[in-house]
């Protein structure tokens, strides 16, 4: 036991809402409000987990929907591929794709994080409806969480892990793609101890993600929720608490008091304030004004607290946007569903600006709203003529290992070269090396035409067969072609080394 002196200070406030003030871990244990919003996320939530699943098996073109083999450094989305000599067309489209995120995410705020992260659909509508449907609800978790381990709780582990498997196999094929992953299932780990690594540690990040790490991934891990303060502006669409409507919040306690108040007021007890009443049940909206005990006016709040209970990230909404709200709009339909029971409006917590929320007017046009997509359709556009410009195949010519040439005995000069061909294209192609216009130099190649598999690759070893008196100071200028019998065809400057007298 360390001396007190050493132990940390409790923090003056809590730090993160997953954080107790002695830097213990809370444990977040949200009770789900089942509003129209949470249907219509569960229902999207479903859609995309099959989704996930799918697109690995989904094929374009002839090749798989997205494949990022990041091994061979190929990358197929929606039927092309993109190889590392692409890297200019890559960037256009990575800029495109944070462009276009910028851009969203200007307008409709974190959408993206509520509706369709795989961070929240997975957490929100998988593993969190297992860990109540095998240990109950938020207070009988608290309650497993200090007893400790529990049949329930290994349970509920054992569970988990399958799940994480499961996701991990899914994750995995947009990496290796289907096949490759049927192959590393179906054989031994003996027979493939790096993949079964790989799998393994997959499987057990998953696992600490959603079993462990969980709603801290948004708050502290994942850089797009770091940027919403300059991705976010006072015009952006956002989870926020009408704080004129709510405030001053009254619990049903106080209200009760106020309707004292009223009482003792038409009573003539307190001829000071003057009070006014809407409605009848515990909710009612109640205004006193003036100078009794007391006196004040009470918003729709009734600090019941239910939109904080249910909140996955553990925030008070009221308290303003903050960083670690996803909008999830947990808190919207659980305060919708309190408005309905104490007979009020819906939407004390609604989709809205910082703007509105102010009595502002609703203005969704501004710089950004409009530069944004201006960037996009820039660049975007010059990927798509990038592309249509594309060659069908890339051709790299590379010398020969070891000596950089032969003599033959027959005198001549022999140089070996490395053709590689990689086919872009969905189809098997059928690739002709010659060398044109040379009538005194001799090709020599032990498959030509060479047949390339659509989006695969295959290297060459071809021999140019030359006299000592095509030299000149040890060298000779040549063009090597390739063409395939779809019309494809391209001319590869090359160096041909020889004796330099
Ligand atoms: S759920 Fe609504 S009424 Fe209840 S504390 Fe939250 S904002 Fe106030
Ligand atoms: S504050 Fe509301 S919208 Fe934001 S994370 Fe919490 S429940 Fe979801």
């Amino acid at each position: 036991m360390p001396p007190t002196a050493l132990l940390p200070e409790p923090a003056a406030e809590r730090v993160l809402p997953t954080l107790n003030q002695d830097g213990t871990r809370r444990w977040l244990r949200p009770t789900p409000s089942r509003g129209r919003f949470f249907r219509r996320r569960r229902g999207l939530a479903w859609g995309l987990i099959v989704l996930f699943a799918l697109i690995p098996y989904l094929r374009m073109s002839g090749k798989p929907l997205i494949l990022l083999d990041v091994v061979r450094r190929q990358f197929t989305l929606f039927g092309t591929t993109f190889l590392p000599t692409d890297t200019v067309l890559l960037m256009l489209l990575l800029v495109g794709i944070f462009l276009a995120i910028f851009w969203l995410t200007a307008v409709y705020g974190r959408v993206w994080c509520g509706w369709a992260c795989p961070q929240t659909v997975y957490m929100e509508f998988l593993y969190r409806p297992i860990e109540r449907l095998i240990e109950g609800g938020p207070r009988a978790q608290s309650d497993l969480d200090r007893r400790g381990w529990t049949l329930r709780r290994l349970v509920k582990h054992a569970v988990f892990v399958g799940l994480s498997l499961f996701l991990a196999h899914t994750f995995l094929a947009y990496f290796v793609g289907v096949e490759e992953l049927r192959r590393w299932v179906t054989r031994s780990p003996v027979e493939h101890p790096a993949a079964f690594l790989v799998m393994a540690t997959t499987t057990a990040l998953m696992f600490l993600d959603f079993g462990w790490f969980r709603e801290q991934v948004c708050m502290v891990a994942c850089p797009y929720g770091r940027l919403q303060s300059v991705l976010l502006d006072r015009r952006s669409l956002i989870v926020g608490y009408d704080a004129q409507r709510g405030e001053p919040r009254g619990t049903y306690r106080d209200r009760r008091a106020s309707r004292d108040e009223l009482a003792a007021t038409r009573a003539g007890d307190s001829p000071g304030a003057r009070v006014m009443v809407t409605g009848d049940s515990p909710g009612a909206r109640v205004m006193v004004v003036g100078d009794s005990p007391g006196a004040g006016a009470f918003g729709d709040c009734i600090d019941c607290g239910a939109c904080v209970v249910t909140c996955p990230t553990g925030i008070d909404i009221r308290q303003g946007l903050q960083m670690e709200c996803i909008h999830c709009t947990q808190c919207m339909d659980a305060c919708d569903a309190v408005m309905d029971r104490i007979g009020r409006p819906p939407g004390l917590i609604r989709y809205s600006s910082k703007d509105q929320l102010q009595g502002g007017p609703r203005r969704i046009l501004r710089p950004r709203v409009v530069v944004y997509p201006l960037l996009v359709l820039l660049v975007w556009g010059a990927l798509g003529v990038a592309l249509a410009h594309r060659s069908p195949a890339e051709i790299t010519v590379l010398r020969g290992l070891g000596s950089p040439f032969t003599l033959l005995p027959s005198g001549e000069v022999s140089n070996q070269l490395r053709v590689k061909i990689v086919n872009r294209g969905s189809e098997e192609r059928h690739y002709r090396i010659h060398l044109a216009e040379d009538a005194i130099l001799r090709l020599v190649a032990p498959a030509n035409p060479l047949p390339v598999g659509g989006g695969k690759s295959a290297t060459a070893t071809v021999f140019v067969i030359a006299p000592r008196s095509a030299f000149v100071h040890g060298q000779r200028d040549i063009r090597l072609h390739v063409e395939d019998e779809g019309g494809f065809g391209t001319a590869t400057p090359y160096r041909l080394m020889g004796p330099s007298e």
